[in-house]
């Protein structure tokens, strides 16, 4: 497993905010997906997904009052219940792998109400340039070439999303 990535949203403001692990659809792009060697390791997190992982490597929602929700999320008391074996694009939101011009990158999704408070701050700049060295890391960018379905486009939202630097030249 790939060093931890530590958070840049603050786990109280998770815990108080209402959008991360819920979904508009059963079948939304916000969905984890969880990487193949993510997927097929050994650990807890491959035991935990083994029923509520698709065909595709997206964890399944479950629907509660029209609403749908990561299979893994307890809406009653907020909680993740892989919250520490949680999948790499979990802990990496609300920053993103995506695409630029073909190469994989990282975007930030402006959407996450904790970026748009902070996005213009010295905390923000601060974790970019710490996230840059991050996958600068040889291990952490061969986990990502190595896994490339890591790395996505949102069509839908590109207004949503901002790229901050690609990972490859
Ligand atoms: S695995 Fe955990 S952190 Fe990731 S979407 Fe599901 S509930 Fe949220």
């Amino acid at each position: 497993m790939i060093e931890s990535l530590p958070q840049f949203v603050p786990q109280q403001a998770c815990l108080s905010c209402d959008g991360c692990c819920r979904f508009k659809e059963a079948d939304s792009c916000w969905r984890p997906y969880v990487a193949p060697e993510e997927a097929r390791s050994k650990g807890r997190l491959a035991e935990a997904l083994a029923k509520d992982i698709d065909e595709n490597n997206y964890i399944k929602t479950a629907e509660e009052k029209g609403c749908f929700h990561c299979a893994f999320f307890h809406p009653a008391d907020h909680v993740c219940h892989v919250y520490a074996i949680r999948p790499f694009e979990c802990r990496l939101y609300p920053f993103l792998l995506t695409k630029e011009k073909n190469l994989p990158a990282v975007s930030v999704h402006l959407s996450c109400p904790y970026v748009q408070e902070h996005e213009h701050d010295g905390s923000f700049k601060r974790y970019v340039r710490a996230l840059k060295e991050y996958f600068r890391q040889g291990n952490v960018l061969k986990f990502v070439l190595r896994n490339p379905s890591l790395a996505k486009r949102y069509p839908q939202h590109e207004n949503e999303i901002k790229h901050l630097f690609t990972l490859v030249q």
